[in-house]
Parts: C-alpha cells; structure tokens; sequence
C-alpha cells in the first residue's frame, strides 16, 4: 500500500487522518513542520499531504524546502488548507505543490487529490537541447544541458537517453534511494555524443551495490557496449566503464515490442546518421512517445525527388505518424525552424513546422518541441513555441492539441 506523510496540526485533522486510514494507506502523520521536513528527508513516501498553517515551519516556506532538496525533490504534494484565499492557494502551487485544496470542501476531494497523485504518470524533462550543452544567460529559461528525459509511475523511473542533464537526475536518483540499492534502467536512443556524453557522471553507476540496464540499437560497426565503453577510454576520460562500481548491463534491442519492468517499450527507426531508434513507451494506460533526432522523408527527399515519387516520399514519414499516433505526449524533435533548416537540411533534425504537422497527423494530445538547437535563445524558442501553437490551430481548429517547448525542469503530469 502506498506510503503517505500526513503533516497537519489543523483541529480537523482527525477527520483527515481517519479517511485516510479507511482506504489503507500506510500513514505516517506530524503536527510539525520541522518534524514533516525531518520525517520527508529520513523515508521514502509516496505522497506528502501537508496543511499550510503547520507550526515552526509554515507550508509555503515547507514546499520550497521539500522542493529544493534531492530526496523530495518529485515526491508528490497535496497541499490543504484551512484558509481560502485564492492568492494562497495559487501560491502553494507556483512553489511547487502538485494540488492544493480547501479542507472545508470535505475529506473526499483531497482523497480523491491524493489517488490522483498516486495514478500518475509524469515526464520530465532534464535535459533539452540538442546537439552541444549550452549553458549561460541566454538559455537560462529553457535550459542548456543536452537530451535526458523521465517516465516515472509511482517509484518506477525509465530514463529516456544520457545527454548531460543525466548528471542532475543521478543526484536525485541517488537521493531518492537514501542508502538503500538502486536499480536504473536507461533507454539509449543512438550514441551520438549529446545522448550519451552524461553517462560518465551518472553517479548512481558509481554505487556498488546499485544496477544500471542500458537498452540501445547496436551501431553500424560495434556492439553498443564498446561504443559507450569508447567514450571513457583514458584518451577522453579517467574512469573506464568497467570500473564504475555499479553493475552495468547493457542489452541491444532486437524486439519490436520489449517490457523494461512494468514500461512496454515499442521503437523505429528514425530518419538521422547512424542507426537511431524513437521509442513508445505505455504505462498504466499512458502513452508517451520520444522521437527525437530525425529528419523528415518529406522535407529532405521532396526536395530532389521528382514529382512521382512524391507521395512514396511522404508515406516514408507514415512509420513516425503511426509510432506517434494517439500519444498522451510526443516528444519530437523541433531543433530548427523552417528559415533555419534550410542550411541545415541533411543534418538529421526537424523543423518545428513538420513536429507539428506529424503530431496533427498522429491526433496526439500533446505535443512537446525537443532538442533546441544551441543557437536558439530563449527568446527564439518562446517564437518558436508561438510559431507552432498558432500553427496547430491553423492546421485544425477544433484540435484541442496542447503544444509546449520543453523546458528543463519541467514536469508534465499525464
Ligand atoms: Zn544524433
């Protein structure tokens, strides 16, 4: 049964405390917010409900702690609250609570708040740019680590490629396990260095007692293994694979459709030098499909095919539009704009135009342009997003398709 932290001193709380203890859930209930902040840190819960009046700590200050340490950094809050004053509760959640509700609504909303946080699947994002990190003033927004993204349903974690926003996942990861082993499975799309160049600062494959499974395609010339063992020879770097403590496996994809624990992975190939897989991934009924790094039949060939084999040229993209088809989030790549491709064209990225053209063929629900290129600023990729919304409702006005620029740091519930 799920692990829940009830931090609350509210005279109400009894009512709280006993609906909560009616549907079974394994409850470890504080009056204190200090107490709550120690009790959060020391054990692993699957959800924190906590009130925002707690004495010594007030919930606001709580939230940010809990969301500025590694440990609690994803675990889920439900913040209630005696008080009803919109401008707090909007501030409970610009702070980091995941729902916040007014306990004189009754117990069954913030039950109801609390099954939905434990249901959910989340995607986040650690890493969004393609192609080189690019740190600094201007991508401080949308951020500059390369590609790294998370599935996670409950406890389950799948790692979605090891550019370098990895390294922050491997601290939380490690954070999260306080002590205990840790068991990581990493879905590598292709071993171009922006996916992989993390993985040398993951620090839970530095735990002796902890198991990291790498799934990938293998490379034109090599076994997956000695390409990412390639990266850390002593020419590039001082730790080789083999003496990372962890115990590393790493397995080449040879199923169209293979279970990574309770995730159901699916892949392609993708349009894009070397051999590059986008995956689909399902989890207790959601689906999200990460496609980046691939560049579309249509654009690259309609160019230079001629006029008869147009529409053969365009089916090639049908292969991406049916991995996609129907996904609760597609994550694509939207590493140029059109005028941008141009130059670019052959390199193996999209367009954001063709990520959203795809997505519209796909009638995905939300769509998540990925791997900006390090020459967009944030202000280009903010055009960019606004580029693409104005577009989906161009290409389907009734759509209800949700389009947003993934943002590192960002997580999107499903
Ligand atoms: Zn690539």
């Amino acid at each position: 049964m799920a692990k829940l932290l009830l931090i609350d001193d509210s005279p109400m709380r009894p009512d709280l405390e006993a609906a909560l203890r009616a549907r079974g859930y394994d409850l470890t209930v504080v009056a204190d917010g200090q107490d709550g902040l120690r009790e959060a840190r020391a054990d692993a819960f699957d959800c924190i409900c906590l009130d925002l009046l707690t004495p010594t700590l007030h919930g606001f200050e709580l939230i940010q702690l809990l969301r500025s340490t590694f440990s609690t950094l994803r675990t889920p809050i439900v913040a209630v609250t005696d008080k009803t004053y919109n401008t707090d509760l909007r501030q409970a959640l610009t702070l980091g609570a995941d729902a916040v509700l007014e306990r004189m609504a009754g117990q069954e909303p913030i039950i109801a708040a609390v099954e939905e946080q434990l249901a959910a699947v989340r995607v986040t994002f650690w890493g969004v740019r393609g192609s080189i990190a690019s740190p600094g003033p201007e991508t401080a927004r949308y951020g500059g680590n390369t590609p790294c993204v998370t599935v996670s349903h409950g406890r389950e974690t799948l790692i979605l490629d090891a550019g370098t926003g990895i390294r922050r996942l491997g601290l939380v990861l490690q954070s999260e396990a306080r002590g205990r082993p840790l068991t990581c499975s990493l879905l590598v799309t292709h071993t171009h260095w922006d996916h992989i160049q993390g993985f040398p600062f993951f620090v839970p494959a530095y735990g002796a007692a902890n198991k990291v499974d790498i799934w990938g395609p293998r490379s034109l010339t090599r076994p997956l293994e000695d390409v990412l063992r390639g990266q850390m020879n002593p020419e590039y770097f001082p730790v080789a694979l083999g003496d990372m403590a962890a115990r590393i496996v790493v397995h080449e994809i040879r199923e169209r459709v293979f279970d990574v624990g309770p995730f159901k992975v699916q892949h392609a190939y993708m349009n894009h030098p070397s051999i590059t897989l986008g995956y689909r991934v399902t989890i207790a009924g959601r689906t999200v499909v990460y496609a980046t790094d691939t560049e579309p039949f249509g654009r690259l060939l309609g160019q230079v095919a001629p006029t008869s084999v147009a529409a053969d040229v365009h089916a090639l993209d049908s292969r991406l539009v049916s991995l996609a088809s129907n996904a609760d989030l597609y994550i694509a790549d939207a590493q140029y704009v059109s005028s941008e491709y141009r130059t670019k064209a052959g390199w193996g990225h999209c367009a954001a135009e063709d990520a959203v053209s795809i997505a519209h063929e796909a009638s995905v629900k939300r769509l998540a342009l990925f791997s900006h290129d390090p020459m967009q600023d944030d202000d280009a990729v903010d055009r960019k997003v606004s580029a693409s919304q104005a577009l989906a409702a161009a290409l389907s006005p009734e759509s209800k398709m949700v389009v947003l620029g993934a943002r590192e740091g960002q997580s999107v519930r499903l």
